[in-house]
This record gives C-alpha cells, sequence and structure tokens, in this order.
C-alpha cells in the first residue's frame, strides 16, 4: 500500500458544529476551546482533487474503507486493519421493488462488517487514530454496538478496550466483547451515567476516547458508506439516502461522504437525507418539526441502537438533514418489527431493529409524499439481526413441534 501524507497536510482544521468557530489542526483538541462544542474536521479538498480521482480508485483492488485512505484521518498505514470493514454489498433486492412498487431501490447492508455493525466503520478509524497518536489502550461508552465494534478492531490491532455499558444492552452484544477480550464495566446506570463515567476515567487514566460524540475522527470513518454507495452507482449518487439515528452519527456521516465526493468533483448532486427514529425515542423528530431546541427526553423504544433519548451528535444531524433538503420520520415499534420481516422474507437480509428502523421508515416518508414516484433511493441496514435474537423473536411467530414420524408431520402438511 502507498505511503500516506500526514493527515495535517490533508486537513485545514476543525470547525465547531455548535458556535462555527474554527481551529488549526493542532494539538487536536476534541472539544471547541471557545464554547465546548463537538468539532467537525475541515478537509482540504482542493489538495486532495490532486491526485484522489475515479482513476485512483479504478486502480485499486481492495474493498474496504481503505480504498478511500486519503479522506481519511489516519497516518501510519501499518495502523490499518486487515479486516474487511466497510465494502459491504449494495443490493438491487427485485422482490422488495416489486413488492413494494419502487422503482429502483437499493439496500446496503452494513451487518456484514467484521463485528455486524455500521460501527466497524468509525471503530477501525479509531483504532488506527489511537495506534497513530501512541495509545496502547482505548474506551467508549456504549449500548451495544459502538463497544464490541472497538473491541474486535481493537483486538485485531493490539489495542487494549475498555468499556463501558449500562444495564440494558442485549446479551448478545455483551457476549461478544467478552469474546473479544475486551475489559468490561456494566454500570449501575442509565446510559447518561455511563456515558459520564466513562468521561471522567478517560480523563484520569489518558486513554484513547472512542466516544463518538467527542472525538471528530469516527464520524469521517462512517462517511465511507457514502463513498462507497457513490461508487457502487458509478459515481450516480442517489435521490434519497434514508439511515436510522440515535446520537445522529451516521446521518452526518453519509452528508459529509456525499458533500465532500461532491466538493472533489466527483459527483455532482448531494441525495436528500431521511433520518429515521424510533417514536419512542423521537428528540430529533420533534426538534425538526418545530424547529425548536434539542430536548432530551426519556427513551422506550424495544430497537436498543437508537433507543437515545439525549442524541450526543444532535446538532450535527440536525444540520446535516437540514443541509441536503431531507427530514426526519419517525416509526412505531411495531413498524419496526414489520420492516424486519419484509427485510427478511423479502431481501433475506436480517438487521436488527435499530437496522432495519430505517426500511419502515422508507414507507413512513413515501407516505409522507417525501419520495418522488421514480426517484432512486438507499436504505442503510445499520446493524446484523443476529444483534439480537430476542429482539428478533418478538417480530415472528414460532416453530411447529412434530414427533419423528412421518404420520405426524402429513397431519400438519395435509390438513385442509
Ligand atoms: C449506532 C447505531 C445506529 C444509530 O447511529 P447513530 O450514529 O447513533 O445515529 C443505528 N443502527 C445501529 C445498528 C447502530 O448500532
Amino acid at each position: 500500500m502507498t505511503q500516506l501524507e500526514p493527515k495535517s497536510a490533508r486537513m485545514l482544521g476543525f470547525r465547531c458544529v455548535a458556535c462555527d468557530a474554527t481551529h488549526s489542526y493542532e494539538p487536536q483538541p476534541y472539544r471547541c476551546s471557545s464554547c465546548g462544542g463537538i468539532l467537525d474536521v475541515i478537509w482540504d479538498d482542493e489538495r486532495i482533487a490532486r491526485s484522489f480521482s475515479r482513476e485512483l480508485l479504478r486502480s485499486r483492488r481492495e474493498r474496504n474503507i481503505w480504498r478511500y485512505r486519503e479522506l481519511l484521518p489516519v497516518e501510519s498505514t501499518r495502523h490499518l486493519t486487515p479486516l474487511r470493514v466497510g465494502g459491504t454489498p449494495l443490493y438491487t433486492v427485485p422482490a422488495l421493488r416489486r413488492r413494494f412498487d419502487f422503482e429502483s431501490l437499493w439496500v446496503k447492508d452494513d451487518g456484514l462488517n467484521p463485528t455486524g455493525s455500521y460501527k466497524d466503520r468509525a471503530s477501525a478509524v479509531g483504532v488506527a487514530a489511537a495506534l497513530d497518536a501512541g495509545a496502547r489502550v482505548g474506551a467508549c461508552a456504549s449500548t451495544g454496538n459502538a463497544a464490541s465494534s472497538f473491541a474486535g478492531l481493537g483486538a485485531s490491532m493490539g489495542l487494549e478496550t475498555i468499556l463501558f455499558l449500562p444495564g440494558f444492552a442485549p446479551a448478545p452484544k455483551v457476549t461478544q466483547l467478552l469474546v473479544y477480550g475486551a475489559r468490561v464495566f456494566s454500570v449501575d446506570g442509565d446510559y447518561d451515567q455511563t456515558y459520564d463515567l466513562c468521561e471522567q476515567a478517560i480523563a484520569r487514566y489518558g486513554w484513547y476516547n472512542r466516544n463518538a460524540a467527542v472525538n471528530p475522527f469516527l464520524v469521517e470513518g462512517k462517511k465511507t458508506a457514502a463513498l462507497e454507495i457513490a461508487e457502487d452507482l458509478d459515481f450516480e449518487p442517489p435521490d434519497v439516502c434514508i439511515a436510522s439515528v440515535g446520537d445522529g452519527c451516521i446521518v452526518s456521516s453519509l452528508h459529509k461522504g456525499f458533500h465532500q465526493l461532491h466538493s472533489l468533483a466527483l459527483t455532482t448532486r448531494v441525495p436528500r437525507l431521511i433520518g429515521v427514529q424510533a417514536a419512542a425515542a423521537d428528540p430529533l423528530v420533534r426538534a425538526f418539526e418545530s424547529g425548536e431546541a434539542l430536548r432530551p427526553l426519556r427513551a422506550g423504544s424495544y430497537a436498543d441502537s437508537i433507543n437515545v433519548g439525549t442524541p450526543r451528535n444532535g446538532l450535527k444531524a440536525l444540520e446535516a438533514i437540514r443541509r441536503s433538503g431531507g427530514a426526519f420520520v419517525r416509526v412505531e415499534d411495531d413498524a419496526i418489527r414489520e420492516a424486519q420481516r419484509q427485510l427478511a422474507r423479502g431481501a433475506g437480509v436480517f438487521g436488527e431493529p435499530a437496522g432495519v428502523a430505517a426500511f419502515a421508515g422508507l414507507h413512513a416518508a413515501r407516505e409522507r409524499g417525501l419520495l418522488g414516484p421514480r426517484e432512486r433511493i438507499v436504505v442503510v441496514v445499520s446493524g446484523n439481526g443476529l444483534k439480537d435474537v430476542e429482539g428478533a423473536r418478538s417480530a415472528v411467530g414460532s416453530v411447529t413441534p412434530v414427533r419423528a414420524e412421518i404420520a405426524d408431520l402429513r397431519q400438519h402438511l395435509e390438513r385442509a
């Protein structure tokens, strides 16, 4: 793999999402020194465009996020995980198109990442950035997928991980962490308390901080999904891209990726983004609809990965959706269960509840007149169905018990 220019040469600095102040590249502050807001990387797209082109991409064989390494805040190619993060399929889903009468619909299955979720894109960059910074230990607070991806990708590169979980994380996700060898603290408190404890511990022990709300590099890793979608569609991005929303990092990252391709003159349009929240955890839908400030609420959806009452990246997400000309929509938990069956039965794609909420949002957006009849639409499935077996069981019927005798089986098969 070719060497990379230092990231300080490719980045101009940071912009504060809250107060718009700009900051130079070093030392990396994590939060705005004027107001404490979250920072966003400003790339030197003019410089990057001189060498980063469609031809360069065509010459690359790797099908993972490192194919876009010039657009990522990583430095030493020795710190890039060999696991295949990204490069996930964009399916044409013909049966779903027919069944629901969509002319041009694609499903991007990010549940096929190494640890089973979209979060792997962020964690791969987080691990590389931690190693670039000379860290040996990294930490984060998470309801599940951010932690399991950090544990798995950390393990692939020898970075030790320390993870803080609230009590309600689904068992398969917790098991994943332990199998990957992470040190796991299950905190007697809600997600906010868990998060605060993690930040205090990081301040005290100096571990690398993988919390997506404060680490501006993670969203950069996540934007690779947009780059892949555009490249898979021959640099003709879709009209609309739909993703589920918890803290707001995924939708922000999709916008950032599509926007950067446009800024690099590799594409000529930026899709409208539709962010989907569970009706029982919809603070961003409310803020979007009312035009008022984001107000935290008590979240109560079964879709754990988007069961977020205090979105940590809400401002970025609202800005991304507004700038793209898109919208936020809400879907009931039962519509998410329905979407889980529809995607699995109509496309063979089994996503976790938060992962398929985006597909439920597709129906909601059409009902609200947010989609044109012939528009090209991409739905992002952000997590694998096996991540939450209990959640999936609540969406389906049960098995048929049968004796080990053909006569009994016939009773079931041939009964009128
Ligand atoms: C984290 C997560 C989301 C939500 O992403 P945000 O960046 O928090 O908005 C959606 N689906 C899955 C499977 C996730 O793990």
